[in-house]
C-alpha cells in the first residue's frame, strides 16, 4: 500500500484571550491535496504533550487521506481537552459540523502513546468527517460507516494487523447481534429513538453490517467499491457543514445501482441483526469458536485490499 507523499508546514501561534487558548495550524500538503489541521487547546500543553497529540491527529487525517487518496475536506478543527484517571486514553468526543467541521476530544495522555494512536475512537470520530451528516432519522447510516471504518482505517494505516482488524469488526457484529430488546422496531424506526432506548449496539453494528454487505455487492458487479464512490462523491459534491438525508447520501453514491438502494431500503426494515457470515466469508474471512482467521488467497486479499485504499492508490 501507498502511503501518500507528505509534506508538512507548522504554523504556531499563541491566542490569548480569556481562556488561554494555544491554536496550532498544521498545513499538510498531500501529492494533489492541501488539507489545514487546526488544533485548540482547551488548557495549558506542554511542547512535549502537544507533539504527542499534533502526531496522533495528523495520523487520523492521514489514514483517511491514505484510504480515499485525499482528505474530503480542505480544512478540518480539532479541539482538544486534557483529562486524567479515564479509564481509556480517549473517553469522549464529538463531532462539529458547521462552516468548518472537526471533532472535539478529551485525552487521557497518561495512557501513552501508542495506546492512544491505536485507539479506535480517533478512528471512528475522523471516518464521520468522510461524509456529510445525514441527520439524526438516518443515525444507523453515519454511526454504521463510522464504526465499519474504524476497524478499515486502521487496518490501512497499519495500526492493527488484518487480523486484529477483522476480529474487532466480527467481535462488534456480535455485540450487535445480542442487542434485541427492541426487535418490534426497524433499523428506520430504532434510529432517531436511539437515545431513548440505548440500543447502540444495535444501531451501529447493523450499520456497519449494511456497509460490508454493500461492499460486497458492489465487488460481485466488477465495481471498484465504497471508497471510490465516496471519493468521487466527494470530489464533486462536498462542501463543509452540508446535511444530505440518507436517502440523498444513497442516491448520490449509487445513483446507477438499483440494487445498492435496494439493499439500503431492506437494510432500514431489518429488526435485529444477523451475523453477516455469508459476507464475511466472500471476504475470506471465516470464524471458528469466535476467532476469526483468513484466507491468504491472492482472491481474496485483492477483495479485502479494496476495502482499506482506493485501487489507484496502490503500488
Ligand atoms: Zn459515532
Amino acid at each position: 500500500m501507498k502511503k501518500p507523499n507528505q509534506q508538512f508546514r507548522f504554523i504556531r501561534t499563541l491566542l490569548l484571550s480569556s481562556a488561554l487558548l494555544i491554536g496550532l495550524l498544521i498545513q499538510s500538503a498531500l501529492a494533489n491535496d492541501k488539507v489545514q489541521i487546526d488544533i485548540r487547546y482547551q488548557q495549558a500543553t506542554s511542547t512535549a504533550e502537544q507533539q504527542q497529540i499534533e502526531q496522533w491527529l495528523q495520523g487520523l487525517v492521514d489514514s483517511v487521506a491514505h484510504a480515499l487518496g485525499r482528505f474530503p475536506l480542505d480544512r478540518v478543527q480539532f479541539t482538544v481537552s486534557k483529562t486524567t484517571g479515564a479509564r481509556e486514553p480517549i473517553p469522549w468526543a464529538e463531532i462539529k459540523r458547521g462552516r468548518v467541521e472537526g471533532i472535539r476530544f478529551t485525552v487521557d495522555l497518561r495512557h501513552g502513546e501508542k495506546a492512544l494512536q491505536t485507539n479506535w475512537t480517533g478512528y471512528h470520530e475522523i471516518a464521520h468527517l468522510m461524509i456529510p451528516y445525514p441527520g439524526y432519522q438516518d443515525i444507523w447510516l453515519s454511526e454504521g460507516l463510522a464504526s465499519y471504518y474504524q476497524q478499515m482505517l486502521r487496518i490501512g494505516s497499519g495500526q492493527l494487523s488484518e487480523q486484529q482488524g477483522w476480529q474487532a469488526l466480527y467481535n462488534g457484529f456480535v455485540r450487535g447481534s445480542k442487542d434485541n430488546r427492541n426487535d418490534h422496531l426497524s433499523l428506520q424506526r430504532l434510529s432517531p429513538k436511539l437515545h431513548q432506548t440505548r440500543s447502540f449496539m444495535r444501531v451501529y453494528w447493523s450499520g456497519a453490517a449494511f456497509y460490508l454487505e454493500l461492499e460486497a455487492l458492489l465487488q460481485q458487479q466488477g465495481d471498484a467499491g465504497l471508497l471510490r464512490r465516496i471519493r468521487a462523491y466527494n470530489d464533486c459534491c462536498r462542501y463543509s457543514g452540508m446535511r444530505v438525508s440518507g436517502e440523498q447520501l444513497i442516491k448520490a453514491i449509487a445513483a446507477d445501482r438499483d440494487d445498492v438502494k435496494a439493499l439500503y431500503r431492506d437494510h432500514q426494515q431489518r429488526r435485529r441483526l444477523n451475523l453477516p457470515i455469508k459476507t464475511l466469508a466472500y471476504f475470506g474471512v471465516t470464524i471458528n469458536d469466535g476467532k476469526v482467521s483468513l484466507n491468504k488467497d491472492e482472491e481474496y486479499r485483492m477483495r479485502r485490499q479494496r476495502l482499506y485504499q482506493i485501487e489507484s492508490q496502490w503500488e
